[in-house]
């Protein structure tokens, strides 16, 4: 019986990364796996987000958008991270068993500190360590995730193994990053470089709160090249991202009618570029609109996001009990 945990950053709107990335298969998911925890991690968005004026917004507007996707409050926990104190505890845990070393060679944290250079951190230093608690604090053993995450999930599976060796017992299981067996996704960005992210460049990332407008103004401007000269030629990485956007939003027949025009060398970007940005638009504007309502009844959300986070504690709690008396935290006679 499969567990399955994952988590978004409360740092901004989300986006169309995060949603094929990640969130598409959440709600999948939720239908198949026996048990499904889905949270916002504003904790994790402390490393780099100091926002306490707007935080709780964009925590609101992360689980009004895992809902707009399809999450179902009733079949699956959607929890705020920062309601399940416990997660703290279980990562206080494994950042005994967290080396210095392995976490400064983290990619992330390498790009992390490029971009963050006047603060630098413990946290994150540590991030990894924490998403491992996330993930190990309800022993999941499935975690969608895009690309990005892989090495992430594989210091994960580090941390659980080291544990449970240390304290002589096999408890934490060592979970995967999953889609379906299928490659982990990138979505790339409108920049012609790297993956969608919200935060490196506005101007790249495609999101959810987009108006039509806005929409069609990015993808019209996102980078193109000079265009085929001759037939047969490979695609660059710009042009080959505005295909792979348009994989995830048009239909097969228009992606493979511009391939055969890019192929025979009669493409115009600018057609290729009015068919994504009407395709997008049309992918784009329910969810928004479905957002909005959901926002517009905060009552609700919060009910919800109350209701998610006292039953995340009880699994969270069950586990820090165990955890606990691996480390032989247990002193007290019942
Ligand atoms: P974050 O916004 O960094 O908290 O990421 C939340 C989830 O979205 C994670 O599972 C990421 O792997 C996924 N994600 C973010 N950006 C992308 C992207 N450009 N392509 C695919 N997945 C992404």
């Amino acid at each position: 019986m499969d567990t399955v945990v994952s988590g978004t950053r409360p740092t901004g709107t989300l986006h169309l990364g995060n949603y094929f990335g990640a969130v598409r298969n959440y709600v999948r998911l939720q239908n198949e796996a026996a048990k499904t925890f889905y949270f916002i991690a504003d904790y994790h968005s402390l490393t780099t987000h100091h926002q306490p004026d707007t935080l709780g917004d964009l925590v609101r507007e992360t689980a009004a958008t895992y809902i707009a996707a399809g999450l179902d409050p009733d079949k699956t926990c959607l929890y705020v991270q920062s309601d399940v104190p416990e997660t703290a505890e279980l990562y206080l845990l494994f950042n005994m068993v967290a080396y210095k070393g392995e976490l400064e060679k983290v990619p992330t944290f390498k790009e992390k500190i490029r971009k963050h250079d006047t603060n630098v951190n413990a946290g994150l230093l540590t991030y990894p360590v924490l998403m491992a608690a996330d993930i190990l604090i309800h022993r999941a053993n499935k975690v969608p995730v895009g690309k990005d995450q892989e090495q992430h999930l594989e210091m994960t599976r580090h941390f659980a193994q080291r544990f449970n060796r240390r304290f002589g017992e096999d408890y934490f299981p060592e979970p995967v990053a999953y889609n379906f067996g299928n490659a982990l996704i990138k979505v790339p960005g409108l920049d012609g470089m790297g993956k969608m992210s919200k935060s490196d460049n506005p101007n790249s990332a495609i999101l959810f709160s987009d108006e039509d407008k806005a929409i069609r103004k990015k993808i019209m401007k996102a980078k193109t090249d000079a265009g085929p000269t001759e037939p047969g030629m490979p695609l660059t990485e710009e042009v080959a991202n505005l295909f792979g956007l348009m994989e995830l939003v048009s239909a097969p027949e228009a992606v493979k009618s511009f391939k055969s025009s890019y192929n025979d060398a009669s493409i115009r970007y600018g057609d290729l570029k009015k068919q994504l940005a009407e395709d997008m638009v049309a992918f784009v504007a329910p969810f928004r609109e479905r957002i909005r309502e959901l926002l517009a009844d905060r009552e609700s959300l919060d009910r919800i996001l109350r209701r998610g986070g006292e039953q995340a504690r009880e699994s969270a709690q069950e586990t820090v009990r165990h955890a606990r008396a691996m480390a032989g935290i247990r002193y007290y006679s019942a």
